[in-house]
């Protein structure tokens, strides 16, 4: 294999398993590969006329369980090593959940904060002209991430079926309900993160919430239904903290009033006495330099790599129970496989059925996650590294790459 295109990163988390997981080098040279990485330019006229061209990615890492799935980011951060290792994630991901998909994501070089409605519409049909070649519904199925969202799908999705000249909705996942989106798509990380918690830690907890967004706003609403207490949520610049419990509905309702009432910082939001902290911000905010001060009993990591790996095992040694990210958020993308069931066969499901069908593939992903740390004797995130990596390697035999 050509080694300039091994993902350094992804070898080092598959290293990582090697206690409980020893792995050959042949299966090691297959999981660190990914299989096609695709850099295309795509130009761009801005408002004042200024032309500018930027750098669009496409990393399909694994295709052993079925096409490539994976979001598109538009982030002035987005380089090649961060979208192969992103990539390699989602084929986890995918696997754990028991999806007939493999991984993949994409993204642009770009900062879009200052861009027009006009300007991001181009941009998203131009990343498609660039790679409409290698995606489709058998190949490759986008979705939305970081600053890209259902509006930015929906421009994809018709620019595809101009350019195949055919109406194609199920090569992208994420579209508004309006466009042949799915019932559910908005709620189903969290509520699948909901599910994931209600199996792992029980009821009536105390619950600090790190960012109030998409994700984090409907874990505040759906664990507060079910009877828990949120204690603690934020947004980037600080929030709000009442031992107590906070009204939800009222934070909800009214806009600003994280800022308006701010009594925490975001660094002490995480070091706060409570049963479970729900990262739902950003990556990287457990570090070596926090872990010792947390003083949750669970973790569930609603964002992607909320703990830096280095953390970890400090976690683990203070006995706290990780959530890991490949589980309690995968309700999104299996809420995207069941858009593109619904494309594929013409159907439109309702919420209530989606989010049936969605708590099944949860409870069964956490099932099979705590059978394999009961049986290897290990943290819930091994497990589940575990159980995604075997499901890759038996359909990599059943391929005869293996
Ligand atoms: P979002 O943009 O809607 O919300 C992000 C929230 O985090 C906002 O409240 C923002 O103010 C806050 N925030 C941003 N930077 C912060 C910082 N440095 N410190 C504290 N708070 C900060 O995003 P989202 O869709 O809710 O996604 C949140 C996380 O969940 C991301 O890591 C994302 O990758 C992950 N995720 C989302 C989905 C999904 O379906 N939306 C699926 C899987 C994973």
């Amino acid at each position: 294999m050509e080694q300039k295109n091994i993902c350094k990163k992804c070898r080092n988390h598959l290293e990582a398993l090697s206690e409980k997981l020893p792995l050959s080098e042949k299966e090691l040279d297959i999981l660190q590969t990914p299989r096609k990485i695709i850099q295309f330019k795509i130009p761009l006229e801005r408002d004042n006329g200024k032309r500018i061209v930027l750098d669009g990615y496409r990393v399909q890492y694994n295709n052993a369980l079925g096409p490539t799935k994976g979001g598109i980011r538009f982030h002035q951060g987005v380089n090649l090593d961060e979208v192969k290792l992103l990539a390699f994630l989602m084929t986890l991901k995918c696997s754990l959940a028991g999806l007939p998909y493999g991984g993949a994501k994409g993204g642009v070089r770009v900062e879009v904060k200052d861009f027009s409605q006009k300007e991001l519409e181009t941009l998203s049909r131009g990343y498609i002209k660039g790679i409409y070649q290698d995606i489709g519904p058998q190949k490759d199925i986008p979705a939305p991430d970081v600053n890209t969202n259902h509006l930015v799908m929906d421009w994809m999705a018709d620019e595809y079926s101009k350019l195949v000249g055919k109406y194609t909705p199920a090569v992208i996942t994420g579209k508004s309900v309006e466009k042949d989106g799915s019932q559910g798509r908005l709620i189903a990380t969290a509520f699948g993160g909901s599910i994931a918690l209600r199996e792992l830690a029980g009821e009536g907890l105390k619950v600090a919430i790190q960012g109030f967004g998409n994700v984090g706003s409907h874990l505040a609403q759906i664990l507060s239904q079910w009877g828990h207490a949120i204690i603690a949520v934020s947004d980037v610049d600080g929030g709000v903290y009442d031992k107590k419990g906070l009204n939800i509905k009222e934070i909800i309702s009214k806009q600003g009033l994280i800022t308006e009432k701010k009594n925490i910082s975001n660094r002490e939001l995480l070091e706060l006495e409570c049963d479970v902290l729900a990262p739902c911000a950003v990556s990287h905010q457990i570090t070596i330099e926090n872990a010792e001060r947390i003083k949750a009993k669970v973790i569930l990591e609603m964002a992607n790599a909320p703990t830096m790996p280095d953390a970890d095992s400090i976690l683990i040694e203070k006995g706290i129970k990780i959530i890991p990210d490949i589980l309690a958020n995968a309700g999104g993308v299996i809420v995207s496989y069941f858009e593109w069931l619904q494309n594929l066969k013409g159907e439109k499901w309702t919420e209530k059925e989606v989010l049936e069908k969605l708590e099944e593939k949860i409870t069964e992903a956490v099932k099979k996650v705590v059978e394999i740390s009961r049986e290897k004797n290990c943290d819930l995130r091994t497990a589940a590294n575990i159980a995604a990596v075997n499901r890759i390697l038996e359909a990599e035999k059943k391929r005869g790459n293996l």
